[in-house]
C-alpha cells in the first residue's frame, strides 16, 4: 500500500548517508521513527532488527508473515519478533513492496551462485560482521546474524510458489518509514551486490533518518 509520510527531513534528529557496501547500526527507541531513503533508486537495504534489551529477541519473518497473512511488507505491516511481539510498524511506504524471503548476500552464496572468483567481493554478511566488530557496545555477536528484510528489493512469488530476484520496483526518492513499538537496534547493510539485479547492477547510497516521534 502506497502511503506518504507527513514527516519533514529537516526535523529529523539524525540523518546518515550510507554508501553501498557500508552499514548503519543504531538504536531506535519506542515511539521514534526510522526512514530508509532510496536516494538514487533500485537499491536493496538488507536490514536486521533486535530488541535493544535482549538481542536474542529479533525480527522474525515467519511470525510477521503468518500474522499478517501476506508475504510482502508494506505500509500497515507490523514487524514481529521471534517471541511474536510487535517490534515496528511500517507507517509510510512509497515503494510498495519489500522482500523478507530472499535473504542476504554472503561470500559463500556469491561463490555458489555465481563463480569462485566472486569470493572476495563485498557482501551484506561481511558488512554486518564488520558492524558488530566495530561496535561492541551494542552487544551483538555472530550468532545474532539471522534472516533479514530486504527493503526495496523485488522478489516476487510465482503462482507455483517460486522465488526469483527481479529488477527493482523502487525509484529515486522512494522511502519506507517505520515507527518503533519497542526499543530496537537497527543493523542495515546497504547491499553491494553486483551479480543479480537487486541493485540494478549499480549499488548506490541510501539515507537513514530518525525522528523523535
Ligand atoms: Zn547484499
Amino acid at each position: 500500500m502506497l502511503t506518504e509520510s507527513v514527516r519533514r527531513p529537516d526535523e529529523a534528529h539524525s540523518r546518515t548517508t550510507v554508501p553501498a557496501g557500508d552499514y548503519y547500526l543504531g538504536r531506535v527507541n519506542a515511539g521514534q521513527t526510522l526512514r530508509i531513503l532510496d536516494i538514487e533508486g533500485n537499491q536493496a537495504a538488507d536490514t536486521l532488527f533486535f530488541s535493544a534489551d535482549d538481542s536474542a529477541e529479533r525480527y522474525s519473518a515467519t511470525d510477521t508473515l503468518r500474522e499478517q497473512g501476506n508475504v510482502y511488507l508494506s505500509a500497515g505491516s507490523i514487524l514481529r519478533s521471534s517471541r511474536n511481539r510487535p517490534m515496528l510498524e511500517i507507517v509510510a511506504d512509497t515503494c510498495g513492496r519489500h522482500d523478507t524471503l530472499g535473504g542476504a548476500c554472503a561470500s559463500e552464496s556469491n561463490t555458489v551462485r555465481y563463480d569462485l572468483e566472486k569470493r572476495c567481493m563485498h557482501s551484506c554478511r561481511d558488512s554486518w560482521m564488520l558492524a558488530i566488530a566495530e561496535h561492541p557496545e551494542f552487544g551483538l555477536h555472530k550468532r545474532d546474524i539471522g534472516h533479514n528484510i530486504n527493503f526495496f528489493m523485488n522478489v516476487p512469488v510465482t503462482a507455483a510458489g517460486g522465488l526469483t530476484f527481479e529488477d527493482g520496483i523502487s525509484a529515486p526518492g522512494k522511502y519506507v518509514e517505520l515507527t518503533a513499538l519497542m526499543d530496537v537496534l537497527v543493523l542495515i547493510s546497504n547491499c553491494p551486490q553486483l551479480n543479480n539485479p537487486c541493485n540494478g547492477f549499480n549499488p548506490t547510497p541510501v539515507e537513514v533518518l530518525v525522528w523523535d516521534h
